[in-house]
């Protein structure tokens, strides 16, 4: 009765399927050109309906804080299957599932996607808006566009630029769903957007990493050098090569703020709760931590965010060794004209201290966020 086809052959899919035994499933996820070890990874089930079926991972636990995630409608929307379903034990890390009559069709991820249809029912959502524009940034290596966006005041005169970049690391996708919530408060019928569309362009770049997105790659650590370590000498990715040579014609001089936004690492300290990473640059970091109070001062305990959990350079991971070979993408902009505030942002992937994220609050942080701009340019 081996009539369980498990695949990853779609947009974000990645596994490697190593033996099908009876109700246990012996997968690992696929590191490809990732240099060392990362957890990402996205699976499709079919065949299983009305089966209990064990999911054991062969390198290590790729499972986070609030379990696997889990979507029954063909990657449109997700959930978090929870903790009880799994077993994470060093030796043996598993989830179990009951497959409902008729889930005939599933898919399970360490966290919850986000890929170019995500932003094409992003765009969707907004058609026929004026103060949004989607144009290409450059063709990627693989041939498929990388876009850029421009949103807010698109008259070519607006008194400050924003720059938002994402997907640098291909895999952190709830990354993404921060930038759809601040561009979401841009075009909003409020006050606040009113407020962005008369004085404000914001450029996002969704996917840095177009073609790992669609893949399915880890991206984190790809050889020879990810795409948030191109910023020096000749970039070798196309979005990075493309992105150094417009943003600074593009901003004129009046680009003054700049987020990349990231997640972190899978779980555990400094990676359950949401932060800015601290410039090595003292001017830059007490901007940082300006910025930081604000924002905090906006955000409540839907999506908590407190300045003090910001990461200080020479703290954790933020130290000199972590960032060579290759400058990185808020480094870069740091030095852009007329800069005030460049930032990375470290957005987890499940849980904020005891407040587990989805697509909703990471939206919810996007908007608090654009609400922390307007008071930091005001
Ligand atoms: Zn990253």
């Amino acid at each position: 009765m081996n009539d369980i086809r498990i695949d990853a052959a779609y947009p974000g899919g990645n596994i490697i399927v190593e033996r099908i035994d009876g109700d246990h499933i012996y997968v690992r996820q696929d590191l490809r050109d990732t240099k060392g070890w990362w957890f990402y990874w996205n699976f499709r089930v079919r065949g299983a309906a009305g089966r209990a079926l064990t999911f054991h991972f062969t390198n290590r636990n790729v499972i986070g804080t609030r379990g696997p995630a889990v979507s029954f409608d063909d990657g449109m929307t997700w959930s978090w299957l929870g903790t009880e379903c799994v077993r994470a034990g060093a030796d043996d890390p598993s989830f179990t599932h009951a497959f409902r009559q008729g889930d005939d069709n599933v898919r399970f991820a360490f966290a919850m996607p986000y890929l170019q249809a995500d932003l094409e029912r992003f765009i969707a959502r907004h058609k026929g808006d004026g103060h949004l524009a989607v144009r290409q940034l450059c063709a990627t290596r693989k041939g498929r566009v990388a876009e850029r966006i421009h949103a807010g005041n698109l008259d070519g005169h607006p008194v400050f630029r924003v720059l938002l970049t994402c997907r640098h690391h291909c895999c952190e996708s709830m990354a993404s769903y921060v930038l759809e919530g601040f561009l979401d408060a841009v075009l909003a019928p409020t006050e606040e957007g009113k407020w962005f569309r008369a004085n404000v362009e914001a450029l996002a770049i969704p996917f840095v990493d177009k073609d790992g997105v669609e893949d399915g790659d880890q991206g984190k650590n790809r050889a020879p050098h990810d795409h948030n370590r191109d910023y020096e000498g000749e970039s070798i990715h196309s979005e990075v090569r493309a992105l150094r040579a417009f943003v600074p014609q593009w901003s004129a001089g009046t680009l003054r703020v700049a987020f990349d936004l990231h997640c972190p690492w899978m779980c555990g300290k400094n990676n359950e709760h949401i932060y800015i990473v601290g410039s090595s640059n003292e001017a830059l970091w007490k901007e940082q931590t300006r910025f930081g109070s604000i924002l905090e001062s906006l955000c409540g305990n839907s999506v908590p965010y407190r300045a003090a959990g910001n990461l200080p350079y020479g703290t954790d991971w933020n130290a000199p060794t972590s960032f060579t070979p290759g400058k990185n993408c808020s480094r870069w902009t740091s030095e852009l004209d007329g800069m005030r505030l460049s930032a990375s942002f470290e957005f987890p992937y499940a849980n904020a201290g005891a407040v587990t994220l989805t697509p909703e609050s990471a939206r919810a942080f996007g908007a608090h966020l654009a609400a922390a701009t307007r008071g930091y340019l005001e």
